[in-house]
């Protein structure tokens, strides 16, 4: 039996397996793929207090090591349900159970897709979620990236320091990333803005040996109905998150697909604690997740 399972290894859980590791209660952070969510794609934060500059891999590295150094359990293992018992909630996973006196859900969010047919499959042809994994394999050549906030316009910063050219398309006029990425962005030679513009196909060749990769994207100008192709290799979708609480919609209330709870971190069910994206909130920043994170785990810690 552990004090506080959390379900969660990205910057909201590690902080909470920090917060609850040095209120001396026993932790164990389940975590589906790696630990650092989707900070560790981020490729320069700039906007957390106290940190000039630093990558979200190293970020999310220290984040990890210092709940490690605490004593926090990492097991890598997907929560698929946690059931409400007497005196205890039990976590389970494809592969076990975990009992625990407390919850803390953390779960993040994860891509959105655009909902076009071959998206799907032309992930890893030519289709990336992510400018820092895969940005290399698109060295000198021309990339699309799709999207206007925070993530997009850094992917399109990032990807104009290796290719040729890179289309930045958004479907509205103004941005809603940051302002001074935004005109950063827009000083450089090989950056193009498609405006009021969506992805309406996405093309594809196939080679001799039987390889499709994407070839081009379609892209439609809401204004004026007129079509366009942009010749490119790659497609980077940065069109924000959804969330992932389907598990446990049935112990926790969900909104929108967010766990339901105000800026106290305490679901409606007594003893599971939300903290970070996944929450119902208004301002999704690596800062408030980590302030969300302390929130749960202190709370979480006074009742266990
Ligand atoms: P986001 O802020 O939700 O932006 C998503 C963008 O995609 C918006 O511009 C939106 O357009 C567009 N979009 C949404 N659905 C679309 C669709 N179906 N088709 C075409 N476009 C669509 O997502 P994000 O950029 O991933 O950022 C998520 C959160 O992380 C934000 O709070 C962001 O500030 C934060 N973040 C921070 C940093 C940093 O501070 N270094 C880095 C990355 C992310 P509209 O604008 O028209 O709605």
């Amino acid at each position: 039996m552990y004090d506080i399972i959390i379900i969660g290894a990205g910057p909201a859980g590690l902080s909470a397996a920090i917060y609850a590791r040095r209120s001396g209660k026993s932790v164990l952070v389940l975590e589906e793929k790696t630990y650092g969510g989707q900070i560790v794609n981020t490729p320069n934060i700039e906007n957390y207090p106290g940190i000039a500059h630093i990558s979200g891999f190293e970020f999310a590295t220290n984040l990890y090591n210092q709940a490690k150094d605490f004593g926090a359990e990492f097991k890598f293992e997907k929560a698929v349900g946690i059931e409400d018992r007497e005196d205890s909630k039990l976590v389970k996973t494809p592969k076990d159970e975990y009992e625990a006196k407390a919850v803390i859900i953390a779960t993040g969010a994860k891509n959105r897709k655009l909902g076009i047919d071959n998206e799907d499959s032309l992930v890893g042809k030519g289709i990336s979620y992510c400018a820092t994994c895969d940005g290399m394999f698109f060295r000198d050549k021309d990339v699309a990236v799709n999207g206007g906030g925070n993530t997009a316009v850094e992917d399109a910063m990032f990807l104009s320091n290796y290719c040729n050219k890179v289309y930045i398309i958004h479907r509205r006029d103004e941005f809603r990333a940051d302002d001074k990425d935004v005109e950063r962005l827009k000083e450089k030679d090989n950056v193009e803005l498609v405006l009021d513009s969506t992805v309406s196909e996405i093309l594809s060749d196939t080679d001799e040996a039987g390889n499709e990769h994407v070839s081009g994207v379609k892209v439609k100008n809401k204004n004026t109905g007129d079509e366009r192709v942009l010749d490119v290799n790659g497609l980077f979708i940065a069109i924000g998150q959804v969330p992932d609480n389907e598990d446990f919609k049935d112990i926790v209330e969900l909104e929108n697909g967010y766990v339901k709870a105000l800026e106290d971190c305490k679901t409606d069910t007594q003893g599971i604690y939300v903290a970070g994206d996944c929450r119902t909130k208004s301002v999704r920043q690596l800062a408030t997740a980590a302030s969300d994170g302390a929130i749960a785990a202190i709370a979480a810690s006074q009742e266990v």
